[in-house]
């Protein structure tokens, strides 16, 4: 189990990094990210490194969990999807911060894992889905944000489509796991407008069936 220190220890390294918006830091400091890892690899939840998950995927490091949901600006009015839920713990993140998370995982196993984790700890406010993330999640739509935790060539246009007018996207782009910048598309009345914010390195953003075993 964590303990205060490593939390501690944690939000000061991704100060240091120079993430200030201290409602993110308080969003990360309620999330205990040693309960979304194997136990073998808890002693280093708190240290700012990816780690891998079941079904051969990872968590992202935990600063570029909170660049990325520093940069998506949330409000507590908020409807976000993520594409990716992984271990859950960058929607854990997001529940603190908006009203309600939709996450779309491809992996039963890791979609059942991750629910599990958010009634553990009293999440409410984020719906799991399995599904194609290449293709959104039309029942909801649209939405005030997207954030995508898996690397595409371009982002896809089901979720260009989903997003609001007004609304931000935050995707890692990049045919190669070597090449991948994390970018911000705006969607504004005159168009998009991309910016770029970091050179990351993410799972790829597959293609095809949902695996339900
Ligand atoms: N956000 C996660 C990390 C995600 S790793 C966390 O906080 O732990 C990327 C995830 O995207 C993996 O779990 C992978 O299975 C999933 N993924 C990849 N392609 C997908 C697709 N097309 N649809 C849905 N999920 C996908």
């Amino acid at each position: 189990m964590a303990s205060a220190q490593d939390q501690i220890g944690l939000i000061m390294q991704l100060r240091r990094r120079g993430i200030r918006d201290t409602k993110v830091l308080r969003a990360i400091e309620r999330v205990p990210r040693d309960l979304f890892v194997d136990e073998s690899f808890a002693e280093h939840a708190y240290q700012d490194i990816a780690l891998p998950i079941e079904c051969g995927q990872t968590i992202s490091q935990p600063y570029v969990v909170a660049l990325m949901t520093e940069k998506l600006e949330l409000d507590d009015r908020h409807k976000v999807l993520e594409i990716g839920t992984g271990s859950g713990y960058q929607a854990a993140v997001l529940s603190h911060l908006c009203r309600r998370v939709y996450t779309v995982e491809r992996w039963r196993e890791l979609q059942k894992a991750a629910e599990r984790r958010f009634a553990s700890l009293g999440i409410t406010n984020v719906t799991t889905v399995i599904g194609d993330g290449w293709l959104g999640w039309p029942p909801q739509a649209p939405f005030d944000r997207i954030i995508v935790t898996a690397a595409a060539p371009e982002a896809p246009q089901a979720l260009i489509d989903q997003l609001k007018v007004g609304g931000r996207m935050i995707i890692p782009l990049g045919s190669s796991r070597d090449a991948q910048q994390l970018v911000q598309i705006d969607k504004t009345e005159e168009g998009l407008v991309e910016t770029p914010l970091l050179p990351v390195r993410f799972v790829p953003l597959v293609h095809g069936r949902v695996k339900r075993d």
